[in-house]
């Protein structure tokens, strides 16, 4: 049953497709720290659920902006 809601698109998916901003934990940069503060003023949580469209668009935003930070 697709139960799962992503908060952008609010389409409906399998859970095992949802994912979550803690998945940026493992990227190298920006750090952690820096994404969930970036998230938290998008009133985006660490519990919040995402297809894989929309978790990868806030991936190069928040890339971009934090480059952006660093010019
Ligand atoms: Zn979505």
């Amino acid at each position: 049953m697709k139960n799962a809601q992503c908060k952008k698109c609010l389409n409906n998916f399998y859970e095992k497709e949802i994912y979550t901003i803690q998945q940026f934990q493992y990227r190298k940069e920006p750090p952690y720290k820096w994404s969930v503060e970036y998230f938290k003023k998008l009133g985006i949580t660490e519990w919040d659920s995402f297809c894989e469209k929309c978790i990868s668009d806030h991936s190069k935003v928040s890339e971009r902006e934090w480059k952006d930070l660093k010019i």
